[in-house]
């Protein structure tokens, strides 16, 4: 599947928005998640091939290091009838593979992708919702607001740079939002921890969606089992990105962090 850029905008000094359409949307469905993703694959400079390709075919016949590079992105929105995709990708400097493709975008490239794949949305029958994260996990959250039952409890928190990289954030829900900004210190990473550790004992059922960098989304979610009493059913949580790590290098320690993870709440 692909998507030609229709527009892009920046939406903050880190962020921009990649709209894509075009008939290599045709068949594209999403499910009605809320944290709904694609996995682009984007080529390495000079590659001797140009997109629309398929992925498969690439891999099978070309060597690695032809291979387009994997980057996962949340669907913010999809509109079926007009068939637009829209893709909020984070430029982290002029590091790594998916933030440079998306700062340099222009009207008429291709992106080509699979899935969409995705499990989370806020369920009406919780009795309050936590959405908690940084830049990457915004669109999630963005589109998980949206979809929070009207007046349903709320808390939002979010780690960004500053103030320039919040963007609107709107809900019908009684929210409760609150921006962490780092200070460039190693102390950002206690950032989105302690706000969570810092909210008051709450009563009722509660449904969270933890999504970020790695080590940041493992202490809230250690902090959520062991000492709020959250349920693991009632857990959304990912580790999108690990400080430090390409995403070739995170995905290849991934499983062995997932089982270290677990391991703090046996
Ligand atoms: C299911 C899923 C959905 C996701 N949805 C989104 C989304 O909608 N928007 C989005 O922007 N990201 C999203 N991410 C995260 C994104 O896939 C990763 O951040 C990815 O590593 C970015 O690739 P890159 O090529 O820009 O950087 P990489 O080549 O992977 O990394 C280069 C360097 O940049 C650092 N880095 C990577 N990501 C960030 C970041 N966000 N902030 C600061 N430094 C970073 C790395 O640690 C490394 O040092 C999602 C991840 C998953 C698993």
């Amino acid at each position: 599947m692909h998507g030609r850029v229709v527009t892009t905008e920046r939406l903050t000094p880190g962020m921009v928005r990649v709209v894509l359409g075009g008939d290599g949307l045709a068949g594209f469905t999403c499910d009605g998640c809320t944290d709904a993703y694609v996995n682009v694959a984007i080529p390495p400079a000079g590659a001797p091939y140009a997109a629309p390709f398929d992925v498969a075919e690439v891999t099978a016949g070309r060597p690695r290091g032809e291979w387009p590079a994997r980057r996962r992105y949340t669907v913010r929105s999809w509109d079926a009838d007009r068939r637009l995709l829209t893709l909020d990708v984070v430029v982290h400097g002029d590091a790594g593979v998916g933030g440079p493709w998306a700062a340099n975008a222009r009207p008429g490239d291709v992106l080509v992708f699979t899935g969409p794949g995705g499990g989370y949305r806020p369920d009406p029958a919780a009795d309050w919702h936590l959405l908690a994260g940084d830049e990457s996990a915004l669109p999630a959250i963005a589109a998980s607001l949206e979809a929070v039952p009207a007046g349903a409890p709320v808390v939002v928190r979010v780690v960004v740079d500053g103030p320039e990289h919040e963007i609107p954030l709107p809900s019908s829900g009684a929210l409760d939002l609150v921006w962490l900004h780092r200070s460039g210190t190693p102390q950002d990473a206690d950032l989105l921890p302690a706000a969570v550790r810092a909210l008051p004992a709450w009563r009722g059922r509660l449904q969270a969606f933890v999504h970020g960098e790695a080590g940041e989304v493992r202490e809230v979610r250690r902090h959520l089992l062991t000492e709020r009493g959250a349920t693991r059913a009632d857990l959304s949580c990912s580790p999108y990105w690990r400080r430090t790590m390409t995403d070739e290098a995170w995905r290849q320690v991934k499983a062995a962090w997932t089982a270290e993870v677990e391991r703090d709440v046996a």
